[in-house]
């Protein structure tokens, strides 16, 4: 088991950075996210961590020691893949014994270790067989058990379950987490799904463009984005942007929107004098025929509990998450009421907001 301190990580291939300056720390046994689209820098990120990338500057500290420029062989950390790469020629025993073997274990070691390993993963039944016939499934907990076996200090994950059906992966989702926590052993996992960091991260990293844009747990990411682009990133549909123009006094409690007074939570005196945009996700926007500031119902989206409501209003279009009892007629025109303690505020220049 390890932590991992990350300190301003940065790499650059040839005239492009990939990663600008990472900083964070992966508790030892957690289940850490690196989450952001495509390009932003996570894989780079992983594969440094592993030693498979030497960074540029920085460092990365494995239980307090300084590894950045060691080979992978020398970091003791395991690498899954989405493309489990099994030997197809041989048979389930085999392939998770295959790390054990190579190191020159002992074979009683060896069994005793598999049968481990194939208990954890519930796949004692399918010892002595080939892994060409095996399912998704199956082949993915043998790739996990080539991982286990050599218990290394962390494991790495790099979009493991991007090559499954949308039902399948959230299975195996589940058995990840569920192995994780039997386990617990620091993983690291690289995805682009914010649901999937959502439900299966103790902590996330959002990166965007090789810079960190947050780093906390799923409910501090969710309630409290740091940056627009985390709070546009993270749920779904995404936070609702209102851009409020005009003076506003340090202390104050409220903005005016459209002539409509606007309660938010007390705005941080760095927010004078700037340009504001105001954060509300779907579920914190409640209808109403009395609500002051108003909108007209362009859409409504059936979702069996709650309906999704898209309102067009003076500042653009609000998407609210409300209870499906509730009647939204299209063409109607509607008072929105927010919720002031769950507004974000952030500046609409650098994006990144007001606490
Ligand atoms: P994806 O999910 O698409 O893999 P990612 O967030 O994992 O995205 P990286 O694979 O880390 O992104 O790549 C970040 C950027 O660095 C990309 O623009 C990529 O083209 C670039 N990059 C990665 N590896 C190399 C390399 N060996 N040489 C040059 N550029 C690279």
């Amino acid at each position: 088991m390890a932590e991992i301190v990350i300190r301003n990580l940065r790499k650059e291939f040839g005239s492009f950075t990939a990663v600008k300056g990472s900083s964070f720390t992966i508790g030892d046994g957690e289940f850490f996210m690196l989450l952001g689209p495509s390009g932003c820098g996570k894989t780079t990120t992983l594969r440094m961590i592993a030693g498979l990338e030497l960074p540029t500057s920085g460092e990365i500290l494995i239980d307090g020691e300084d590894v950045s420029q060691r080979p992978a062989s020398q970091r003791d950390i395991a690498m899954v893949f989405q493309m489990f790469a099994l030997y197809p020629h041989m048979n389930v025993r085999k392939n998770i014994s295959y790390p054990l073997v190579s190191q020159g274990v002992p074979k009683a070691q060896v069994a005793a270790k598999v049968a481990e390993v194939a208990r954890i993963l519930g796949i004692e039944n399918i010892l002595d067989k080939p892994v060409g016939g095996l399912s998704g499934g199956d082949r993915q907990r043998v790739a996990l058990g080539r991982a286990i076996v050599r218990n290394p200090k962390a494991f790495m994950m790099d979009e493991p379950l991007g090559a499954l059906d949308a039902e399948f992966r959230e299975h195996m989702a589940e058995e990840l987490r569920a192995l994780h926590d039997r386990m617990g052993a620091t993983t690291v996992y690289v995805t682009h799904d914010q649901l999937e960091a959502m439900q299966m991260g103790d902590k996330i990293v959002v990166m965007n463009h090789g810079v960190v844009e947050q780093f906390g747990t799923p409910q501090e990411i969710y309630d409290h984005p740091a940056t627009m682009f985390v709070a546009d990133f993270i749920g779904s549909p995404a936070m609702n942007f209102l851009r409020f123009e005009g003076g506003f006094r340090p202390g104050e409690t409220a903005v005016t929107l459209g002539g409509v007074r606007i309660a938010t939570p007390e705005l941080h005196e760095e927010a004078a004098g700037r340009q504001l945009v105001l954060g509300v996700r779907p579920e914190h926007v409640a209808l109403s025929d009395a609500g002051a500031y108003r909108g007209r119902v362009e859409a409504a989206e059936y979702l069996g509990t709650t309906q999704i409501v898209t309102l067009s209003t003076a500042h653009g279009s609000v998407k609210a998450r409300i209870p499906s009892g509730h009647v939204a007629r299209v063409g109607e025109t509607v008072g929105l009421d927010f919720d002031a303690r769950t507004l974000s505020v952030f500046d609409a220049g650098t994006g990144r907001a007001f606490r």
